[in-house]
């Protein structure tokens, strides 16, 4: 990859080919996913519903200005939004997170933003300066001003939230932070607060939403009401498309010339995403929630009881093995490619699975069984 910037550490092979849900690599290797991309492929690579569907827009028109009206859109807005809440479509989480932080200062006519340590919201500048990371800040400033950060989980995040506030950003779940399990006592006051204050709650629903934790969008097992939701990642299947959710009572604050992408809202994605909504139903997510338990089951009698595992976060299908720092999650994300597994790594030396949604309870445990198996090798040899 002589040619293109080194921004990633790269595993030394090419991913050229899924299936279901297994990948095969330039050298014909095939492994069981449990990374979905991140948290993207969430129908695995080879979901008829999807495929057709954006099958049939190659062959219309791939490409229309936001100048002119759009069916695609508003199926999607119809599919995503309630009936107190309208859509923007944008081409990542990032931008997602951007639209909703302008919209937030836009009609508080404030501009503090209160975010979290180890939260992450995206690489432009607003959702930068968002991230609650500061390794990703490194050699970047000046970042966008007023932003304050707190602990997550932390009550004294409470009291920060006062009229001055523009809004809260946060994840209910840190993802890339490492797999960080929102409280949902802690949740439930922040929202209070900011109901109390005036001030808009904004969560980033970009990595736990579109069924990953089992429902629709994770907040809802959290009992929350934000006034901001933003998705991303799982929401085309690998196509790229993001949008910001807010109530109507914003409709006035983005009107014509307010905000704008050439390529959101973009019908390729846009036909990705008719297919991922159509498939998210009651039942698909009571079938996430049904296998999640038989995982969690797993984590926690088979995976959160080995020497070198201190403890295992998350919901549904997104999930952390926090393993001890003497063991080097690459290594062991290494080891397991040998063993045909894939997985991902997040901050704090944690192991990462987001396993597509539609993976069979069998394979879900046959992964987590070689995922035991390399963790109880590695603790034997160091
Ligand atoms: C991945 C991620 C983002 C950034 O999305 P991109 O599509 O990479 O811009 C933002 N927020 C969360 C929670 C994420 O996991």
């Amino acid at each position: 990859m002589e040619h293109v910037f080194p921004t990633y550490s790269r595993f030394p092979f090419d991913l050229v080919d899924g299936h279901d849900v297994y990948l095969t690599d330039n050298n014909g290797k095939t492994y069981l996913d449990f990374t979905s991309g991140i948290g993207v492929c969430s129908f695995g690579y080879s979901n008829e519903i999807i495929q057709q569907s954006v099958e049939q827009q190659i062959k219309k028109v791939w490409h229309i200005s936001n100048l002119y009206e759009s069916e695609l859109q508003d199926k999607v807005a119809d599919q995503l939004c309630n009936d107190d809440q309208l859509a923007f479509f944008c081409n990542s989480g990032t931008e997602a997170n951007e639209a909703a932080f302008k919209l937030a200062r836009k009609s508080s006519g404030k501009s503090t933003v209160i975010a979290f340590n180890n939260g992450f919201h995206g690489r432009t500048y607003g959702s930068m300066s968002l991230t609650g990371n500061p390794d990703i800040k490194v050699g970047f400033a000046p970042l966008v001003p007023d932003i304050v950060f707190a602990d997550y989980n932390d009550e004294a995040a409470i009291d920060l939230i006062t009229p001055d506030i523009a809004a809260v950003i946060l994840e209910v779940i840190q993802g890339e932070g490492g797999v960080n399990d929102g409280n949902k006592a802690w949740l439930q006051n922040i929202q209070k607060a900011c109901n109390d204050n005036g001030v808009i709650l904004i969560i980033d629903e970009v990595q736990t939403g579109i069924g990953r934790t089992g429902t629709k969008f994770a907040f809802e097992q959290f009992g929350l009401d934000p006034d901001i939701i933003t998705s991303a990642k799982a929401l085309g299947n690998g196509t790229p498309i993001g949008a910001m959710i807010g109530k109507k009572k914003f409709a006035e604050f983005f009107g014509p010339g307010t905000h704008g992408t050439t390529f959101g809202g973009n019908k390729i994605s846009l036909a990705a995403a008719t297919g991922v909504l159509q498939q998210l139903t009651p039942s698909f997510l009571a079938d996430v929630q049904n296998k999640s338990k038989v995982v969690w089951n797993y984590l926690n009698n088979e995976i959160k009881t080995l020497d070198n595992v201190s403890d295992t976060t998350g919901l549904g299908l997104m999930i952390g093995i926090h393993i001890d720092n003497k063991y080097p999650v690459n290594d062991i994300i290494s080891g397991l490619q040998s063993e045909g597994l894939l997985t991902l790594s997040a901050k704090y030396n944690t192991l990462r699975l987001l396993p597509p949604l539609v993976m069979s309870e069998d394979k879900l445990i046959e992964g987590l069984g070689k995922i035991k198996a390399v963790l109880q090798k590695t603790a034997e040899t160091v």
